[in-house]
């Protein structure tokens, strides 16, 4: 699809827009206005003495529409959101589609949210969010909801306080669906480099650690992450835990989280190691419980693995124990989805995160051009039942984020 932006500046906001409605589409932004028989979204500003118009057009196959909207004085603000909406009523018409997340793009909904509290108060953030962004009521109460969890503990912090983010960028198999900076260990490459990046992650934690020392920061949360942290030997997690404990100030660190990740490389050795080592959050990942999806999506392991290896971590005393949930796998359909959300909650972890898939360029699976949202709702559908039964479980939202070329134009929730 060809977005012609014509006399504005808004470039970012129209094509993450466009995406919204066709996200794995081939967008070319064009700066100038040239006929086309392709797909096309035209958007332009006209200025004037007397008024400001902005201008959007669209024709997607042998649909059309147009929209166009007026304001008396320019700044930014106001003509991105004119703009903005224009764009979304010519996609809309064309597609069919409502997204439940309006007009919102690439932002953590609850951080908006919680900006706008502070300027209107709740009644008037959730107005904000549904009549000015068109945010759905059900989306505008999740993004409220977890806004006002998170607060209390956002609020402890102070300037000086910081997050330690570690990453282990190796896994035991690629899965189909990922987009991370990771490498199969199988590959001869990774296995030669595995060594020399915790040598390496090691020296980079002696050197961040002075700089916190030196600024007096003051370090509130510590995540191991990855790819798959779980993949180093127990002797190789005790070497890198010991690295941030002997490096950081450890007394004011409110959570330690080290995702275990994948049951194939989850031991009873590595989660007595972690437990010892004062690590109190895990994440144990199964992403889905049914073994045919688990085989399409290239993991190594089982469902049965999955629970297993929970069940090993529920002898030690870990604070809090996640596991990840994937809605929108290939193959999984939504009846299997809401089976593994089942499962999941009958095994009472502390957290339950449920992904939307988001199907990125360096994923292995191959994304459709041109799909349309509007042609498939499962995720929907599984989401919808992951929020109805965790609530009735009492789970409630902590955490959300939102990324671009998610199926359905979803979330992701802890
Ligand atoms: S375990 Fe996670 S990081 Fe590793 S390949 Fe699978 S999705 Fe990517």
């Amino acid at each position: 699809m060809i977005v012609f932006i014509l006399d504005h500046k808004f470039h970012f906001e129209t094509e993450n827009l466009c995406r919204l409605f066709f996200p794995n589409a081939d967008i070319k932004l064009s700066y100038e206005y040239k006929e086309t028989t392709d797909d096309f979204l035209y958007t332009e500003m006209i200025s004037s003495e007397d008024a400001i118009v902005l201008k959007a057009r669209i024709k997607v196959g042998e649909s059309c529409h147009e929209s166009e909207l007026t304001i008396d004085e320019y700044s930014d603000e106001a003509a991105e959101y004119v703009l903005a909406l224009c764009v979304y009523e010519c996609l809309q018409k064309v597609t069919g589609y409502t997204p439940k997340w309006g007009l919102l793009t690439g932002v953590r909904p609850s951080k908006l949210m919680s900006k706008l509290i502070d300027q209107y108060g709740q009644d008037g953030a959730r107005a904000y969010f549904i009549h000015k962004l068109l945010v759905s009521e059900q989306k505008t109460k999740l993004a409220s909801t977890v806004c006002n969890v998170q607060k209390p503990i956002i609020d402890k912090n102070t300037p000086k306080s910081f997050s330690l983010y570690i990453s282990i960028p190796f896994c035991p198999s690629r899965c189909s669906y990922c987009s991370f900076v990771s490498h199969s260990i199988t590959s001869a490459n990774a296995k030669k480099l595995f060594p020399e990046y915790l040598d390496k992650l090691i020296e980079e934690l002696e050197i961040t650690g002075k700089i916190a020392k030196d600024n007096a920061l003051i370090l509130e949360s510590v995540y191991v992450g990855g790819g798959t942290p779980g993949i180093l030997s127990a002797e190789q997690t005790v070497k890198l835990i010991n690295a941030v404990k002997d490096n950081f100030e450890m007394s004011p660190c409110r959570e330690f989280t080290f995702e275990a990740g994948r049951a194939d490389v989850t031991t009873f050795e590595k989660l007595s190691v972690l437990s010892e080592l004062g690590v109190d959050r895990i994440s144990i990942n199964p992403q889905t419980f049914d073994n045919s999806v688990l085989e399409e999506i290239g993991r190594k392991h089982t469902a049965q693995d999955a629970i297993e290896a929970y069940n090993c971590a529920r002898q030690f005393d870990f604070n809090s124990i996640n596991m990840d949930l994937i809605a929108g796998l290939p193959s999984d359909t939504v009846e299997g989805f809401k089976s593994s959300i089942d499962t999941a909650i009958s095994l009472k972890p502390e957290n339950i995160t449920v992904h939307s898939l988001a199907l990125k360029r360096s994923s292995n699976l191959v994304a459709k051009d041109n799909v349309s949202l509007a042609q498939d709702n499962s995720a929907d559908k599984m989401i919808d039942y992951a929020n109805e039964a965790l609530s009735a479980a009492g789970y409630v939202p902590y955490y959300m984020y939102r990324q671009t070329r998610c199926v359905g134009n979803l979330e992701n929730v802890g």
